[in-house]
């Protein structure tokens, strides 16, 4: 009883203080402060008028830091076309400027040009191997960069094969001349100075070999086992960094070697066997030869990143769907438990030595040709190939309707251009 008293004693007293606490509190104008201020610790001050800190990179709108390097996946796809993913291609942006493009698969161009970087820094193209889903772009980046504003050759590195005619130096010369009537068309209407490539070829059996060393960044090759002799896969280091690119390959112990320590390590990883049978339509026996044997299955991914243990591993390679996703990140966690990137097209990490962020990029896909970084070198109109008489016969007379632009650009930018 005596307990129970004490009890609703101290409940009243309590009450009494608390109310004098408010009272207090209210007169002095203190309570509305105190829980804004407790707001404010489990929000963040969010402004009605400024802009927030994007969580996707938009091109065209983040500096590089000096020390930084910035990757973007312009392809992670398979051979066969789809409007979702193009087949691979990556950027590589350094703090440095440099910039390098390895491999240029089949539908990479397109994302290469939302990037919206000129293209005079976009020359140099490292090639894993010669299957069009790792160049097949390579005309389009080709000639539609110098349209775009290259004014400088187009440079670029791969492997020899086991013959000549199955090399690099042989592919881009016949590449060349299989766009003989496209740049002939093009003689003595654009700046000329884009419309040459140059191809660096390098021995495939090279063991981490160095291809490329400029300006601090030194690129090295090693050989990696798909389909034929020839494919390889690159390192790339620069400022304490080190980036590595696998091409298509079963794995291998020179990746397993030469891959180590890497900050961010890319490596194929084929679609799982199940998914080729039924979405893919192959047969069992094609889905495990192709999917086990000339590619990197799943698991066989996962083996080899925990063996290198890189600060992340990209896997690429696989159509990237709501329903094979699951299956490819379970078959991989069952043999790696590290950081792992599943790539799709417009993936962005940008990468220093404390720090990898990884986010996609949100593109504009209106875009325009970005500007040039030199004065436009005028064309030499006498070296244009002309119509034969036959076909410039069949001109209709227009003449009266397009002078109307001639003088209208004519007067805007002080020429005296006539119509041929
Ligand atoms: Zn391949
Ligand atoms: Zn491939």
């Amino acid at each position: 009883m005596n307990l129970f008293k004490k009890g609703r004693a101290m409940y009243s007293l309590f009450v009494f203080l608390g109310l004098a606490a408010a009272v207090f509190f209210a007169s002095h104008e203190l309570l509305p402060l105190v829980s804004s201020a407790n707001a404010a610790e489990s929000s963040p001050k969010v402004s009605p008028v400024k802009a927030r800190e994007r969580d996707f990179y938009a091109p065209n709108s983040e500096n590089l830091a000096p020390d930084e390097m910035r990757l973007i996946a312009c392809g992670t796809g398979m051979p066969t076309a789809r409007p979702k993913q193009a087949a691979s291609c990556w950027l590589v942006e350094l703090g440095n400027g440099d910039k390098f493009i390895f491999d240029v698969g089949t539908g990479s161009a397109e994302r290469i040009a939302a990037l919206q970087i000129p293209y005079n820094f976009l020359d140099k193209v490292f090639l894993s191997h010669l299957h069009t889903d790792h160049f097949g772009d390579l005309d389009a980046l080709f000639v539609g960069g110098a349209l775009a504003g290259r004014q400088k050759p187009l440079r670029v590195w791969g492997p020899s094969g086991d013959t000549p005619e199955r090399g690099t130096k042989y592919a881009i010369e016949h590449l060349r001349k299989a766009l003989t009537w496209d740049l002939d068309g093009r003689q003595g209407l654009t700046d000329p100075r884009g419309y040459h490539i140059e191809a660096n070829e390098f021995d495939y059996k090279g063991m981490n070999q160095i291809v490329y060393q400029e300006n601090g960044v030194t690129i090295r090759s090693f050989p990696a086992i798909h389909s034929l002799d020839g494919p390889v896969s690159f390192s790339l280091e620069w400022n304490g960094l080190k980036f590595v690119f696998g091409g298509d390959t079963y794995p291998n112990k020179w990746y397993d070697e030469y891959a180590k320590d890497a900050d961010l390590a890319i490596h194929e990883c084929f679609i799982a066997v199940p998914d080729m049978i039924t979405k893919f339509k192959f047969t069992p026996q094609s889905a495990l030869a192709v999917g086990t044997q000339i590619h990197t299955a799943p698991e066989a991914f996962g083996k080899v990143m925990s063996r290198i243990k890189p600060r992340m591993a990209v896997a690429y390679h696989f159509f990237k769907d709501f329903d094979t996703t699951g299956a490819i990140n379970e078959r991989i966690r069952t043999t790696y438990d590290g950081p792992l990137s599943l790539a799709e097209d417009y993936m962005v990490w940008n990468i220093t030595k404390d720090d990898i962020r990884v986010r996609l990029a949100v593109v504009d896909e209106d875009v325009w040709p970005p500007p040039a970084t030199e004065k436009p070198q005028a064309p030499d109109p006498s070296i244009r190939i002309p119509y034969s008489d036959m076909i410039a016969g069949g001109r209709l007379d227009v003449k009266d309707v397009i002078q109307p632009t001639y003088d209208e650009i004519n007067k805007e930018y002080g020429l005296s251009e006539k119509q041929e």
